[in-house]
């Protein structure tokens, strides 16, 4: 399983396939990609099986922008389908998630979200964070991710995208890897470090318990209570 994501100058959807295809080794039982449009529209296209599917799916359903987030599932709640595939988006598709690990009070949040009149469309884990992020977000994309995460128990590495911001990606770690890159002109996540070699060798490493706050030329990382960390860039200076 793995995540990704990209925001930059060029178009979104081929570069988070391909980076989708260097996490292939991790393993995964199905894939899929949220990308925001200039226009502010949140597209969505997911799929069980092979990145093949989802290649074939985008082919034929086109999304447009540069900023978007992708995911290939290992499903440990809910069935590998279509509809438990990452990613997970609040009811009101403004806020699209991917999500590797697991959120242990999965159980309690729905309840709680449920009884705020939130509907799911998932069996997973994992839909409870779109929830959570857009029951806390007023304007605040991290403040809204930063106050959710905070309520999570469990494993998570998460990447965040909301169709009023088109030009910032938020993403969020706990037990779960996550690295950013900074190239020129566009900002990178991944689950590892080899989605990241064709774009750049620079790369800031996210700690548990911190979030990020990216756009095509900065990184600013926080603490969950909000002070900024400073984290320097190290260079990669091996090869794949
Ligand atoms: N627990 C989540 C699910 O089953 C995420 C699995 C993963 O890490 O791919 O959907």
């Amino acid at each position: 399983c793995g995540i990704v994501g990209y925001i930059g100058n060029e178009v979104s959807s081929p570069i988070l396939l391909d980076a989708l295809r260097r996490l292939e080794y991790r393993g995964y039982d199905s894939a899929g990609i949220a990308v925001i449009s200039k226009e502010k529209n949140l597209q969505v296209r997911k799929i069980k099986g092979r990145l093949s599917n989802l290649e074939l799916l985008v082919e034929q359903n086109p999304v447009e922008g540069s900023c978007g987030i992708g995911h290939t599932r290992w499903a440990t709640h809910g069935e590998p389908s279509d509809l438990n595939s990452h990613p997970h988006t609040d009811v009101s598709q403004s806020i699209a998630v991917v999500h590797n690990g697991i959120i242990e009070n999965h159980g309690q949040l729905r309840t709680w979200l449920e009884k705020h009149q939130v509907s799911f469309a998932s069996q997973t884990d994992s839909e409870v964070i779109a929830h959570l992020i857009d029951f806390h977000y007023n304007g605040d994309l991290l403040l809204a991710v930063r106050e959710s995460v905070a309520r999570l128990e469990g494993s998570y590495a998460i990447a965040v995208v909301c169709k009023d911001q088109p030009d910032i990606l938020v993403v969020a770690r706990k037990d779960s890897p996550l690295v950013i890159g900074r190239a020129e002109g566009a900002t990178l996540i991944a689950s590892d470090v080899p989605p990241l070699l064709s774009h750049t060798r620079e790369v800031q490493y996210l700690n548990d318990l911190e979030v990020a706050v990216l756009s095509k030329d900065s990184v600013h990382i926080y603490n969950l209570e909000g002070e900024e960390l400073s984290r320097p860039c190290e260079t990669i200076d091996w090869d794949m």
